[in-house]
């Protein structure tokens, strides 16, 4: 009797083994690049802190931030600051030379670190900086990195498993890094959850050196020019926020949008075709391909609620949707539904909020 024809084995990497060569089984614990420029630490760094401590717990794991930047307090205060959120320990490689970001540096700092210490999971805040290092380091170490991650989790044999968007936003696909460690991943800011933070001013540190003198570097920072939008917008971190699209049809209308914000004390923003017409800066775009926002309010106005819009504001505790069709998608996520027109709506909330908030109440609201 003839048997049955096996079927083949799937082709390509469907078929591949997550099989670890021996010299990367060594490589242990979770890390945290803490992103600091100028003293100031990105609070991306310690949402991730957040997702790095329930990784380590399930790999039973231990886990630690990196620090990177010049000699001095500064340096020290962030990764004093990083027990507070949860690392069990700090590297830091602290150098006069590492004063401004620069990419050459900071990938020889990180990438001598992963080389000695050996971490089997790496995490950056997807910001500027962030994927800039990151690509770099994931290309000198030849490891594999998924960037922009929404979801990240350990899977039953304890490999990293790192979930993004893809197709446009349309679908999500979760990606391993089967053959290489460590394995690498960037999170856009607001995406995780901020941990709470823990009065916990004892954890081990350990010292690295840079290895790297000023003339080994090509790049030189002439002069620091600082953003001047960029302390103006706050979006990704208000507690409020109004936004307007297409639904408000000019230019005109989305000043209705600015006015309530403004009453409210609250940061405005747009979903992206009115970035693509030039009626609003690109960095007020929220959703996939601009800022993830997790305010307590948001007020959407004239947005139909596209999924690429959706996985921007999916964290936002209360989201009140403004838009004249009762079918409009945005309706499927809002907790709170106004079938009307927003052009009307508008003026008339931004008057009532006007009139019922002192500026007193306003501030207390914001905070
Ligand atoms: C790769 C990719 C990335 C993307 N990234 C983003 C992103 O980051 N952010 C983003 O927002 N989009 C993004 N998009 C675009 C997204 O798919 C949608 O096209 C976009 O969000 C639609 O914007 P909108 O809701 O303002 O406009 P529309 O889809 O045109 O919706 C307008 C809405 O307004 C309503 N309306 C009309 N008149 C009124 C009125 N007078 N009052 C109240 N409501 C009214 C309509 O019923 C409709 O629901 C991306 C798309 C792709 C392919």
């Amino acid at each position: 009797m003839s048997q049955p024809a096996k079927p083949a084995p799937p082709a390509g990497r469907a078929n591949a083994k997550k099989e670890l060569s021996e010299h990367f089984k060594q490589y242990k614990h979770v890390w945290v690049f803490v992103e600091q420029e100028r003293g100031h630490v990105h609070p991306v760094s310690w949402e991730l802190m957040g997702s790095g401590r329930r990784l380590a717990d399930k790999l039973g794991v231990e886990l630690a931030a990196v620090v990177i930047g010049p000699a001095g307090e500064a340096t020290k205060a962030a990764a004093a600051e990083a027990f507070c959120y949860g690392a069990d320990l700090a590297y830091i490689v602290a150098d006069d030379v590492l004063t401004d970001y620069r990419n050459e540096s900071y990938t020889k700092a990180l990438t001598d670190l992963v080389n000695t210490y050996k971490p089997e999971i790496l995490l950056l805040g997807a910001t500027t900086l962030g994927r800039d290092l990151a690509g770099a380091v994931a290309t000198t170490l030849l490891t594999g990195l998924t960037a922009d991650c929404t979801e990240l989790e350990v899977d039953a044999d304890n490999s990293l498993a790192a979930t993004r968007p893809t197709f446009g936003g349309s679908l999500l696909c979760t990606i391993y890094t089967l053959n290489f460690r460590p394995q690498m991943a960037t999170v856009r800011p607001r995406v995780m959850e901020m941990p709470e933070r823990v009065e916990k001013p004892v954890g081990r540190i350990i010292e690295f050196p840079l290895g790297m003198v000023e003339d080994d570097i090509v790049t030189k920072i002439l002069a620091f020019v600082p953003d001047r939008d960029k302390a103006t917008s706050n979006l990704a971190y208000a507690d409020i926020v109004v936004a307007g699209g297409m639904g408000l049809n000019s230019m005109e209308n989305f000043q209705l949008v600015r006015q309530l914000a403004g009453v409210l004390g609250a940061e405005y923003g747009c979903s992206r075709p009115l970035v693509q017409k030039g009626w609003v800066s690109a960095d007020r775009q929220i959703g996939q391909t601009g800022k993830t926002i997790r305010p307590k309010l948001y007020i959407a106005a004239g947005i139909s609620g596209a999924i690429q819009h959706r996985v921007g504001v999916d964290g936002a505790d209360l989201i009140v949707a403004i838009n004249t069709d009762k079918n409009a998608p945005i309706f499927d996520f809002a907790h709170l539904a106004l079938v009307t027109d927003a052009i009307r709506l508008l003026p008339a909330l931004t008057e009532a909020f006007r009139k019922r908030l002192s500026p007193h109440t306003r501030d207390r609201i914001a905070s």
